[in-house]
């Protein structure tokens, strides 16, 4: 096959443009450094998407479509299966890979809830003795959290919950009312719940807009309240001229020579032909499973088992959060008036961890996102209606309904249901990983990623906890669940591997390279110009979920590769 190399060579060539590469990209451009970001999707704007769409302005009222699984208006390209792009498990693991193929990768349509972890997060093998510590501390991220909450933009409240540190916070909306009677619910069975996190604007900064609370944040944000890579950092990383984008570019591997990255190759979708770029560092950002893979992919004489891999850690100790949810009805908000309700496009509270694990079986911990109230109805609204006439005495039995007795059960249903979703801890094991699979490649060739996966009773039980808490509330609200608890056999409901979308782990950090890939400050142990900027650092998974501390380790890392380069040490 032709390769075209380019002469020119850039300071750092990025790989990947969503949380990560993002943040890489706009602290990089703005100190100064020349550099090409590599991005496999297609280019994204959000002020040219689906924001202000009604649903009957489409014949699909914004159904899904095979590239757009979250349905037409949702600013997702991508999804568990793409065409052209398949990947692999063994033969017991059932495990779901989520992509984002667009500029700026899942940072379109993510949920924006944005966590910091807290100390106990970074040192909890010390706490409970189980997985490892981090080689950083929270007192070391924390400056960097504080940067990304100012720079981005977070609402929430300090509450002084010592593992749930608070942050530079933007004033939170008001709760909806559905909201306020879990609130009440909760405060009755002495469950905190507090303002949620958010990186949503509630005033204007950095001259970006408010929001306008029109619920849609899965839409992406034609105001760029939301907070997304291509609305907040792509655009002043552009501006600095420093910054060349190529989209539709599908890296293969890292080129190494004598010790150092030299660059990257990758396919062109759009001419099918294979180009080489050069640079003086390589920083991957494709998210944790995809630099894994592009690791495991670029092999040397040095390196027979992939770049960076001297210790065997890279695609090891793969985590994803452990995840369930319970809906139910509420009688109380059946039949309440016309009112908007929309907020911003998610919760406005949530439920911290609050138990003391020395007095439960299972470690570590999870929080609780709550879902319900009267959002713009559209593809897919109220499913399974024709059911609900059967949870009440008074109301004629039988499934099915159309004509008047259907609008009515709309109207008398629209906004009673709420849910309660948990993202729980799970720990990180050897033996969860992803590895090249040596019999599939995909559409350009490049061999693809087998998983193998599996949840421990440590999972299970906090699973079983979270179901069990979640009917509690339920019942406390006078409400009925839908379906019954599910069973050991059922894994009590507990979501497939992958389908919370927070893996991470697969290239962590750590002060041993015989047992980490990458440093503290994101480098590789083995090839001192080549970092790491998303998941794939992450020792653990606390129950917070990533993005916040991908992008506050991002900006950390670099701040420290500015620093080495000027030095001329890498
Ligand atoms: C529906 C949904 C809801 C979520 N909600 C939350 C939430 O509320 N809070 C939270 O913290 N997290 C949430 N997440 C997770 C969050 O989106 C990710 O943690 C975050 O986007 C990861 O950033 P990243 O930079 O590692 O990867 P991504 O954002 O996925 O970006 C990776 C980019 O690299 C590109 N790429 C991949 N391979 C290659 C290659 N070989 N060559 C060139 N480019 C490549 C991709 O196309 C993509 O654009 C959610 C995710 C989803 C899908
Ligand atoms: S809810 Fe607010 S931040 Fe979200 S899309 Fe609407 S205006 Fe933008």
């Amino acid at each position: 096959m032709q390769i075209i190399e380019s002469s020119e060579k850039y300071d750092v060539c990025i790989v990947g443009s969503g949380a990560g590469g993002g943040m890489a990209a706009h602290e990089l451009t703005k100190a100064g450094l020349n550099v090409l970001m590599l991005e496999a999707g297609d280019w994204f704007d959000s002020e040219d998407f689906a924001m202000f769409t009604w649903p009957y302005e489409t014949p699909r009222r914004g159904g899904p479509t095979d590239r757009q699984p979250f349905g037409e208006f949702d600013a997702c390209f991508g999804g568990w299966d793409i065409e052209g792009e398949p990947y692999t498990t063994t033969a017991d693991t059932d495990f779901s890979w989520f992509r984002g193929r667009m500029l700026g990768g899942r940072t379109n349509h993510w949920g924006r809830i944005s966590l910091r972890f807290g100390p106990d997060d970074f040192r909890a093998k010390s706490v409970d003795g189980r997985g490892d510590d981090w080689p950083i501390s929270y007192e070391e991220i924390s400056p960097y959290y504080d940067k990304v909450d100012r720079l981005i933009g977070v609402f929430g409240t300090n509450e002084g919950i010592p593992n749930e540190p608070g942050g530079i916070f933007l004033d939170p909306p008001e709760p909806r009312c559905y909201e306020h009677l879990i609130k009440n619910a909760c405060e009755d069975m002495d469950i905190p719940i507090i303002p949620s996190r958010l990186s949503i604007l509630t005033e204007a900064i950095n001259d970006r807009a408010p929001c306008h609370y029109c619920g849609q944040c899965n839409r992406s944000c034609a105001t760029h309240s939301n907070f997304s890579s291509p609305s907040v950092l792509l655009p002043p990383a552009l501006e600095t001229g420093n910054l060349k984008i190529i989209n539709n570019a599908m890296v293969r591997e890292v080129t190494y020579s004598d010790g150092k990255a030299t660059g990257v190759s990758y396919v062109n979708k759009e001419d099918g032909k294979e180009y080489k770029v050069k640079a003086r560092t390589v920083v991957l950002a494709a998210s944790a499973c995809e630099s894994a893979r592009l690791l495991l992919n670029s092999k040397s004489r040095d390196f027979p088992n992939g770049l960076a891999n001297s210790s065997g850690v890279v695609g090891k100790y793969l985590m994803d959060s452990t995840g369930t949810s319970v809906a139910g009805l509420i009688p109380q908000l059946m039949n309440s008036p016309a009112h908007n309700e929309d907020g911003v496009g998610g919760g406005h509270l949530y439920i911290p961890w609050w138990k003391d694990n020395s007095k439960l079986d299972f470690a570590r911990g999870y929080h609780v996102e709550l879902w319900g109230g009267r959002g713009m109805p559209s593809y897919g609204f109220m499913g399974g209606i024709h059911g609900y006439n059967d949870m009440f005495q008074d109301r004629p039995k039988g499934r099915g309904g159309y004509g008047k007795q259907l609008k009515e059960d709309y109207r008398r249903y629209y906004g009673s249901v709420v849910g309660l979703s948990g993202r729980g801890e799970s720990i990180a094991y050897e033996d969860n990983y992803c590895e090249i699979d040596p019999n599939v490649v995909d559409e350009w060739g490049i061999p693809v990623l087998r998983f193998n996966y599996e949840w421990s009773d440590q999972e299970y039980n906090q699973v079983k906890h979270m179901q069990e808490t979640f009917r509690e509330i339920i019942d406390e609200m006078g409400g009925e669940t839908f379906g019954d608890m599910p069973g050991k056999e059922d894994g009590y409901g507990i979501t497939e591997p992958g389908q919370i979308i927070h893996e991470v782990g697969t290239t962590r950090m750590g002060d041993d390279p015989q047992k980490s890939v990458l440093n503290k400050h994101c480098q590789a142990h083995d090839v001192d110009n080549l970092f790491v900027v998303d998941g794939g650092s992450f020792v653990s998974q606390p129950h917070k979920n990533p993005t916040w501390t991908i992008l506050a380790l991002s900006m950390r890392a670099s701040e420290y590769i500015t620093d080495q380069m000027s030095k001329r040490n890498i």
